[in-house]
C-alpha cells in the first residue's frame, strides 16, 4: 500500500494509480472469531476493545463488478465499532455468516476475522466492470448503506430494502483499514476544503441524524420547532444540534459535563442542561421509573424555551426513554434510532396516546439522504464534529474512548495518511468557510474553548 500512499501524495493521474498492483494483503482492524466468546459473564463497561481490535495483516478479497477499492487515509470510530469489539448485543460473525449465505460474493465476508469501520475517506485505486460513475484516482468519502440493487425492495427507500446491511459492521472488508472493498453506491465526493480525518467522521453520524430530523422518513423537522437533543456533544448529537440552528430550530442539548455544555454554547445552541449537574434518575430501581423525575425535566426544558420540544432526538434508549416520551409536546415526535444504554424500553402510554404524540424509528440513511448530507457539509453549512485523531495501531484505545463516553463528537483514525491535517485541496474555501468554525471541537479538545 505504500506504492498507492506515494502515488497518492505524490498527485499521481488516476491511469498511474490504475496501473499499480493491489497487493495480497492489507492492514486492517479486526476482531478474532477465535475471541468472540473471550467475555462470558463480564459486564460491558468491564470490556475493554484494546484486547479485542487487532492490527494485523489480511487478505486481499476479490473484487466484485459493482464495487471498488478504496485506498481509506482515514476512517473514525462509530459506536458499532464498540458493539462488534466487545461482541454485543450479539458476535457480528453471525451477520457476516448470513451475509455468507447469501450469494457468491457474498460468500467472501463469511471469514474468521472481520475488518471492522462503518466511515472512511480516500483515494478509489481499482473499479470493478460495472462501475460507471468512479475512477481510480477520485477522491471520495463513503457512507456505510450497503444493500442489494437487484432487489426490488431495495427501490423505494433503500433502507427497506429486506437485505439492507451496515457496511463494516454487518459486513466484512470495512474502512479501518489501508484499503477497503466498497460498493459504487457508497460513494459520494470528498469535501475539498476539509482534511482527510476530518472528512471521514461525518458519513454515519452525520447522514443519521439528518434522515432522523431532516427525511422525509422520520422526524420532519420543521423551520421554528423545538428539539431536545440526548447527547448534544455525542457523534450523532452534535450533528443534530447543527441541522437544527441549520433548518430555523430551536435546539435543547443535554450534556453531562460543564465543559461540554460549554462546548455546545460555542455551537450556538442557547439552552443547554448540564444532566449530571442536575441530576436526573428517571429509574427509583430496576423496575420502576420515577414520573417525578419525568417532570422535573420537563419543568427545565420549558423554563429554557418556554415550550414543550417537537421533536425529541432520542438515543441512549432504557435510561431516557420514558422521559422522552413524557417531555415531547402534545402532538410531538420522539424519533429514535438506538438504545445505548439497554434496549428494553419502558415508558407510559398514557403520555402517548392521550397527548397524541408519534414514536418513530430511524436507522442510517439512504444513498440520496447521505448525499443530501455530504452536500450541506460541502457547502460548510454542516462542520466536522472531529474532537482527535488516532493513528490504526491506535485503534483499541479510539474504541475504549468512545466505548467510556471520553470523548467529544467524533474520533477519526488515520490509516494511509502518515500525518496530521493533509488532503485539503482548496485551501480558499476553507478560509471562507472559516478554520474556527470546521475545528471547533478539535479546539475544544485541545483545551483552547
Ligand atoms: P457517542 O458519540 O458516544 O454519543 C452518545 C452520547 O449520548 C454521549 O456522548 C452521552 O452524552 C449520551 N449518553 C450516553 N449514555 C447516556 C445515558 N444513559 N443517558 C443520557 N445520555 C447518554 O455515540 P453516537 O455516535 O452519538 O451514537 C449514539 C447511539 O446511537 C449509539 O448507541 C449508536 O450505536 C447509535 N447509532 C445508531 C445509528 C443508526 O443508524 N441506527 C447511527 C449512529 C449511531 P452526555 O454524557 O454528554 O450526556
Amino acid at each position: 500500500m505504500q506504492n498507492f500512499l506515494e502515488a497518492i501524495e505524490g498527485g499521481a493521474s488516476g491511469e498511474d494509480i490504475a496501473a499499480i498492483p493491489i497487493p495480497d494483503s492489507y492492514r486492517g482492524a479486526h476482531v478474532l472469531r477465535s475471541e468472540q466468546t473471550m467475555w462470558e459473564g463480564v459486564a460491558s463497561a468491564d470490556k475493554d476493545p484494546r484486547q479485542s481490535l487487532h492490527v494485523g495483516e489480511v487478505a486481499t478479497p476479490e473484487l466484485a463488478p459493482d464495487e471498488v477499492y478504496l485506498g481509506v487515509m482515514a476512517s473514525s470510530i462509530n459506536f458499532n465499532t464498540v458493539w462488534t469489539s466487545i461482541f454485543e448485543p450479539m458476535s457480528t460473525f453471525g451477520f457476516l455468516d448470513r451475509l455468507g449465505k447469501e450469494s457468491a460474493w457474498g460468500k467472501r465476508h463469511a471469514l474468521d476475522h472481520h475488518v471492522v469501520g462503518s466511515d472512511a475517506s480516500g483515494v478509489v485505486l481499482r473499479v470493478g466492470s460495472a462501475v460507471r460513475n468512479w475512477k481510480p484516482g477520485d477522491r471520495v468519502v463513503v457512507h456505510c448503506n450497503y444493500l442489494d440493487d437487484q432487489d426490488p425492495s431495495a427501490h423505494d427507500d433503500s433502507m427497506l430494502a429486506s437485505n439492507q446491511r451496515i457496511w463494516g459492521f454487518e459486513s466484512n472488508f470495512g474502512g479501518l483499514a489501508d484499503l477497503a472493498v466498497v460498493k459504487a453506491n457508497q460513494i459520494m465526493p470528498k469535501p475539498e476544503h476539509l482534511t482527510w480525518e476530518e472528512s471521514a467522521v461525518n458519513g454515519l453520524c452525520a447522514s443519521t441524524s439528518y434522515r432522523m430530523l431532516v427525511g422525509r422518513h422520520a422526524a420532519q423537522m420543521r423551520q421554528g420547532d423545538s428539539v431536545f437533543v440526548w447527547g448534544a456533544t455525542g457523534g450523532i448529537g452534535a450533528y443534530a444540534i447543527q441541522l437544527i440552528l441549520n433548518g430555523g430550530g430551536t435546539p435543547v442539548g443535554v450534556v453531562s459535563s460543564p465543559e461540554r455544555a460549554k462546548l455546545l454554547e460555542a455551537m450556538g445552541c442557547e439552552a443547554t442542561i448540564d444532566r449530571a449537574a442536575e441530576g436526573y434518575q428517571f429509574w427509583k430501581d430496576e423496575h420502576t421509573q420515577d414520573e417525578g423525575e419525568w417532570r422535573r425535566l420537563g419543568k427545565k426544558v420549558r423554563s429554557l424555551i418556554g415550550e414543550d420540544p417537537s421533536i425529541v432526538f432520542e438515543h441512549p434508549g432504557r435510561s431516557t426513554f420514558g422521559a422522552s416520551v413524557f417531555i415531547a409536546k402534545r402532538g410531538g415526535t420522539v424519533v429514535t434510532c438506538a438504545a445505548t444504554s439497554g434496549f428494553m424500553l419502558e415508558y407510559d402510554n398514557r403520555h402517548l396516546w392521550m397527548k397524541l404524540k408519534r414514536i418513530v424509528s430511524s436507522h442510517f440513511a439512504n444513498y440520496q439522504e447521505a448525499w443530501d448530507m455530504n452536500r450541506l457539509i460541502m457547502a460548510g453549512k454542516i462542520q466536522p464534529v472531529m474532537s482527535a485523531a488516532y493513528d490504526l495501531p491506535e485503534v483499541g484505545e479510539a474504541a475504549r474512548a468512545v466505548h467510556r463516553n471520553e470523548a467529544e463528537g467524533k474520533l477519526a483514525v488515520r490509516c494511509l495518511a502518515p500525518t496530521a491535517g493533509l488532503g485539503i485541496q482548496d485551501p480558499e474555501k476553507r478560509e471562507q468557510i472559516g478554520e474556527d468554525k470546521i475545528t471547533l471541537f478539535q479546539r475544544h479538545a485541545g483545551g483552547e474553548l
